[in-house]
């Protein structure tokens, strides 16, 4: 259910990525704050929007980083609202309704495996950074799918140095992230746990397939991307 509060954000920057990949940022007003994992509903203020008004998106960054950082894409044809967002001009509000979403990391410092397919990743990068930042010492392995272009892949590939614990892992097929789960749930304990973000379909068809695994559903997360 959405929240009864509305803050206003102010568009900062849209950077067009390649294809039609996007990147947002927007700066936050020092009362908004958000854990990682969650998402939001946007609106446009003062701009007419052809069909519906509001989109869900997730933060891809952390309320102490220097901006929102957002991630999307349009199609060929975008719709109106995401039109309309990219084509905002800096400084102009943003509305959220707060913070919402459950797709967050567990207190125990238990095993991680992430799966994201596609835009699936961008609350995935704000979960990975929060453990990259933090004094946690389990192991956590992210398995990024894609037909083409991996957002933040730079950002990833250097705290897969920086950390040990942390493996990064890029596939194409779905053959491949079959293989890399499979392969780690092989070495998993009963405590690992899977967070799994994608399109509602994906992430249906990759608890399937974990479940074929045998991994009780317990132990698996997700956050079902709506719209795609
Ligand atoms: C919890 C949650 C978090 C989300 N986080 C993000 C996020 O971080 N980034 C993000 O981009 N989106 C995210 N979404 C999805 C987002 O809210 C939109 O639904 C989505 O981005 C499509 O919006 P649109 O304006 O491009 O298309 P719409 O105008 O909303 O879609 C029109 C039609 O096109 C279809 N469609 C939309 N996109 C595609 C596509 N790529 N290929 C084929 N058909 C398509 C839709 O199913 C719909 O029937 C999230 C959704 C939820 C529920």
């Amino acid at each position: 259910m959405a929240n009864e509060k509305q803050y206003t954000l102010e568009f900062q920057a849209a950077q067009h990525l390649t294809q039609d990949y996007y990147e947002i940022t927007l700066k936050a007003p020092a009362n908004f704050t958000w854990e990682p994992g969650q998402y939001t509903h946007f609106s446009l203020p003062d701009h007419e929007i052809e069909g519906k008004k509001q989109r869900a998106l997730s933060f891809a960054s952390l309320p102490d980083e220097k901006h929102i950082l957002l991630g999307t894409r349009t199609r060929q044809t975008p719709s109106s609202f995401k039109a309309t967002f990219l084509g905002l001009a800096p400084g102009a509000p943003v509305v959220s309704d707060g913070p919402q979403g459950e797709f967050l990391l567990p207190e125990a410092d238990v095993p991680l495996v992430f799966f994201a397919g596609g835009v699936g990743i961008t609350p995935i990068r704000a979960l990975i950074r929060a453990l990259t930042l933090s004094n946690r010492q389990q192991p956590y392995t992210l398995i990024y799918s894609s037909d083409d272009f991996y957002f933040f892949d730079d950002d990833f590939s250097t705290w897969a140095q920086q950390q040990a614990q942390f493996t990064y892992v890029k596939t194409q097929t779905v053959d491949q992230t079959h293989e890399q789960l499979q392969s780690l749930v092989q070495t998993a304990s009963a405590q690992t746990q899977y967070y799994l973000s994608s399109s509602p379909k994906i992430v249906q068809s990759m608890k399937e397939f974990l479940g074929t695994l045998a991994v009780d559903p317990e132990q698996i997360h997700l956050d079902q991307l709506y719209g795609y």
